[in-house]
């Protein structure tokens, strides 16, 4: 049976990856744009999806966003510091343009969404998926369900512990040396004053890296107790962190949690969809909204509304 074409789009900081999926979570095209002011980002965006006739639209957005249904800014981009998108509307605009049923999460929900039905997590219940990028984000999926509370986590600004050879002052514009402030690429970057990408021979890099992240991951399986921890992002294309975050984190759990027992290796792992774990969460999301609002359809029409 032919499935109906959905579409997926990943709204990041840096760029905007929209893609068509084939109704199974799988991407048959997709095409990506810088993201600039709104004004300019967002009829490319339109124009995309205009072209594919898609059924449904599902969204990873960066964040924060307001995301309760009943909240008069649902579907808002809040306070983030990429100025011309605060307090953009992006579900409304989205909405109007497509006139398509939409769902809309964070970026990160949408990568644990990915992995968790199509990746290296599959079949995990309690899944937690962090980015390190540009900035730092989590999303977690607990007990088969994203955790949310009166908003999305914001677990890239938690407090870490610091690095005893640190001496660079945190670059968060809230709270400086937050864990995005202090291990974000563009952290990175501030402090060593090159491109994170050109550091990969800078041992002291990775080992303080590796120090900031196994802080915060430590916490997060305190709190959380995730069965499976994924990290992608930009900055993780330096592979060779991974083996000194888990060294890290097993330390930093001291036997009191037995993180030991499990296998390491994948415990905490790169996303196995790459790059495509946003993208894939978002049409999977798509796939969602649709099949809720076939059914929603149905009902009316058998109560003759
Ligand atoms: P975004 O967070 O904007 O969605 P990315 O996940 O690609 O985008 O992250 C971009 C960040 O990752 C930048 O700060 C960049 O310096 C860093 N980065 C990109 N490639 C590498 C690399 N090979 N090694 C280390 N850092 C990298
Ligand atoms: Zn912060």
């Amino acid at each position: 049976m032919n499935k109906q074409r959905v579409g997926g789009l990943e709204a990041g900081g840096t760029k905007m990856v929209c893609a068509i999926g084939d109704g199974n979570g799988r991407i048959v095209e997709r095409s990506s744009f810088a993201t600039t002011t709104p004004e300019e980002t967002v009829p490319q965006i339109l124009q995309f999806f205009k072209a594919h006739a898609i059924a449904a639209l599902g969204v990873g957005c960066f964040g924060p966003i307001e995301l309760r249904e009943t909240h008069h800014d649902y579907g808002k981009i809040l306070h983030t510091p990429k100025i011309p998108w605060v307090r953009y509307p992006i579900f409304e605009t989205l909405k109007k343009g497509l006139q398509v049923p939409i769902a809309l999460t964070t970026d990160v929900n949408a990568a644990v969404i990915g992995e968790t039905r199509k990746g290296a997590a599959q079949g995990v219940d309690s899944c937690l998926y962090i980015t390190v990028g540009t900035g730092i984000g989590a999303g977690a999926i607990i007990n088969g369900k994203l955790l949310a509370g009166f908003s999305h986590p914001e677990m890239g600004h938690i407090s870490v512990k610091r690095h005893g050879s640190d001496t660079f002052q945190g670059n968060c514009p809230y709270h400086s040396d937050c864990l995005e402030g202090l291990a974000s690429g563009t952290a990175i970057e501030a402090r060593f004053q090159a491109p994170a990408a050109s550091l990969s021979s800078r041992q002291e890099v990775w080992k303080m890296e590796a120090h900031y992240l196994a802080e915060a991951i430590a916490q997060y399986i305190l709190i959380l107790m995730p069965k499976r921890i994924i990290i992608g992002g930009g900055v993780m294309k330096q592979a060779h962190l991974f083996p000194l975050i888990r060294k890290e984190v097993s330390q930093r759990m001291a036997g009191y949690v037995d993180i030991d027992s499990f296998d390491l290796d994948s415990y905490i792992s790169p996303p196995s969809l790459g790059d495509d774990a946003g993208i894939t969460g978002s049409l999977l999301l798509a796939e969602d909204v649709y099949q809720s609002f076939k059914y929603k359809h149905h009902e009316a029409l058998k109560k003759g509304w």
